[in-house]
């Protein structure tokens, strides 16, 4: 999986991009993440990739110059996204699309945003990680990537561990937030991990983690399940296993 990074603080990601699960990927060649700096693509001679907005008002922005040299030199796998507030919102079936995928680039932007030429004719949609507004798109590249990588084969040692997860949608189709998990000790300051966890009885281990997952995303996120849409079996696995 190759992923082109377009920005001017590729300080920024290096860190980051070395450590843990991104850098073992790396290691092994399972990820190819290259970093690009519109800056050494400036033409004057203080490097400069800003400039004042037309119309007036505060902050710089990104002039289109640099950002279209950059990627036209690197030649960067498509879809190229641009980080934005104003994109699509990063969610896991874009992540799992993606990572099915054998490369895609990301474009971030710095001060007041990008000149919206490069929006329109340089990169191929926009990708918001949330309604909130970051100073910069490399903290935002950095989420897209850290999701995406994990589900590319080989990235994560154990391949079960993507599976059941929240936002993943289970076997039913159902697309819940996970339920809780616990290791040991069996019993910490007084608190009790749930008996039939530790019981070792598989199928009812299953029952409950479902009945938990159910749950869960009924009090948490109910814009993904509604209680009028369970069916007579969530019903029931509910009943069996009460709060
Ligand atoms: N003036 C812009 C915000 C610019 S923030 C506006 O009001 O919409 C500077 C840069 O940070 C953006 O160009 C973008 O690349 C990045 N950024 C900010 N918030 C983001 C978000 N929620 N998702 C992805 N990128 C974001």
């Amino acid at each position: 999986m190759r992923i082109d990074v377009f920005t001017i603080f590729p300080e920024y990601l290096e860190g980051p991009l070395a450590v843990s699960l991104l850098g073992r990927a790396r290691e092994h060649g399972l990820l190819d993440v290259r970093l690009h700096d519109p800056r050494d693509h400036a033409t004057d001679r203080h490097r400069s990739v800003d400039d004042a907005p037309y119309g007036g008002g505060a902050g710089m922005v990104m002039a289109p110059g640099p950002l279209f040299a950059a990627v036209e030199a690197a030649d960067p796998h498509r879809p190229l996204f641009l980080l934005g507030p104003a994109g699509r919102r990063l969610d896991q079936g874009l992540v799992r699309e993606l990572a099915a995928s054998p490369g895609f680039s990301l474009l971030c932007g710095r001060y007041e945003g990008v000149d919206e030429r490069v929006a329109r004719h340089l990169c191929d949609d926009e990708l918001s990680i949330g309604d909130y507004v970051l100073a910069g798109g490399e903290a935002a590249a950095l989420v897209v990537v850290e999701a995406v990588a994990r589900l590319v084969p080989g990235v994560m040692g154990n391949e079960d561990s993507g599976r059941e997860e929240s936002f993943t949608g289970d076997p039913e189709g159902r697309v819940l937030v996970e339920h809780p998990q616990y290791t040991r000790p069996a019993r910490f300051r007084g608190w009790d991990v749930p008996e039939v966890l530790r019981r070792g009885d598989h199928a009812m281990v299953a029952r409950w983690r479902r009945a938990r997952a159910l749950r869960r995303t009924l009090a948490r996120r109910p814009d993904l399940l509604a209680e009028q849409d369970l069916t007579d079996d969530e019903r029931s696995l509910l009943d069996e296993f009460p709060e």
